[in-house]
């Protein structure tokens, strides 16, 4: 299996250069200096000049003075899709990570070209599980005579080389929003579930939607021999899970909670499923970045939120909801760093170099990946009420 975008990698994480993974890499540079005052005119200018050739697509994680340019703004999925609507674009400048991108040009035409205007925007989840990794994990099921009866399902955020994987062994993609309806659909063709790769969003589903015990869930670490765990461990969970996390939604803790309710008496703690159990168990409310938006637009005026997701879009609902408030629920700093990487100096270059005929930092998947990955996305749309 093969990733044909050949760049140098620089991963987020410790271990091994694996092209099949996830990953960031270096951009060329030649960029604007970033205090140049002029980048916003400079970034519209270039836009203007492509028209309906370029369309820009803006995740809720991008800071504001890069949404300010997006098209369309959404979570991963809906930015896809978005892509996918729209044929005419000749070029799809995404800002958001490099899965994001990966996911687009899979359900764009071959006529598109999915551009990330820093290929260091990775993300560290999806870091946490490489095909090569999960090859073996299959490997260990296999050896443990479970594999036959495990479904996998995969997170939107994951490399097209795991979503290849899971379309290859009949499972499908998932998204934070229909986590449930995946979960339920995965066990009416198997017994088990290999949820990959956020262990919190497997395991909150799991306990809070399907009414699992946390005993019924293991987790797989793929640093460990065998995943550390026993043959009969495998045969006796429900939910394998593997060990990868968000480090930006896993940083939220329960004394957070408890903080923010002493600070603010009467305040809606809300949070992401990516935080962990013992965060989500003590919150009011949990759901999608999506449904985090829409709770606030619902919410009466004077209500106090405490919002358990990336601080740029709690920032960006604290302006947009004057009449109620709305803090971060940690007390640090907690953007999503390789989210940050996309900024107006690495916009402009992109659409800059696009006016002058130059495709740059083009994400590419391979057509064997993409097929199969394609059949894993497919099975989520064909899941019930998607
Ligand atoms: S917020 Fe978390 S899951 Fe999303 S891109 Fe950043 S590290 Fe990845």
């Amino acid at each position: 299996m093969s990733i044909s975008t050949p760049v140098p990698l620089t991963l987020l994480t410790r271990g091994p250069a694996d092209l099949s993974s996830e990953r960031g890499v270096e951009c060329p540079g030649e960029l604007p200096p970033a205090a140049d005052p002029a980048l916003a005119e400079r970034i519209a200018a270039a836009k203007a000049a492509l028209g309906s050739r370029v369309f820009v697509l803006g995740h809720h994680y991008q800071r504001d003075d890069v949404i300010a340019f997006a098209d369309v703004t959404g979570d991963s999925f809906k930015l896809a899709q978005q892509a996918a609507a729209r044929p005419e674009a000749e070029f799809i400048v995404f800002c958001g990570v490099h899965f994001m991108a990966e996911s687009a040009d899979i359900l764009t035409g071959d006529h598109q070209r999915v551009i990330l205007p820093d290929m260091a925007a990775g993300c560290s989840m999806a870091d946490m599980a490489t095909w090569e990794q999960v090859e073996d994990a299959w490997d260990v099921l296999a050896d443990a005579g479970v594999a036959d009866r495990t479904i996998p399902v995969s997170y939107m955020n994951s490399s097209a080389a795991i979503k290849a994987f899971t379309g290859r062994h009949g499972g499908t993609i998932c998204t934070s929003s229909n986590a449930h309806v995946a979960l339920t659909w995965a066990f009416e063709q198997g017994e088990k579930v290999l949820f990959l790769p956020d262990q919190h969003l497997g395991r909150n589903t799991a306990v809070r939607h399907l009414g699992m015990s946390l005993e019924d869930c293991v987790v797989y670490d793929p640093h460990k021999p065998n995943g550390g765990l026993t043959e009969r461990q495998l045969q006796d969970a429900k939910m394998i899970l593997w060990r990868g996390h968000c480090s930006v939604h896993g940083r939220f803790t329960e004394q957070n909670v408890h903080d923010v309710r002493e600070r603010i008496p009467g305040v809606n703690v809300l949070v992401h499923p990516e935080c962990r159990h013992e965060v989500v168990s003590a919150a009011d409310h949990v759901g999608s970045t999506e449904h985090i938006i829409r709770t606030l637009e619902a919410a009466p005026a004077g209500s106090a939120w405490a919002i358990g997701t990336e601080l740029n879009l709690v920032q960006r609902l604290a302006k947009q909801h004057p009449d109620k408030q709305v803090v971060f629920l940690d007390k640090t700093v907690c953007y999503c760093s390789t989210m940050n990487r996309i900024d107006m100096p690495h916009l402009a270059w992109a659409l800059e170099s696009l006016v002058e005929g130059q495709v740059r930092n083009v994400i590419t998947v391979d057509a064997e990946t993409a097929r199969y990955a394609k059949i894993a996305l497919d099975q989520m749309l064909a899941l019930p009420g998607i």
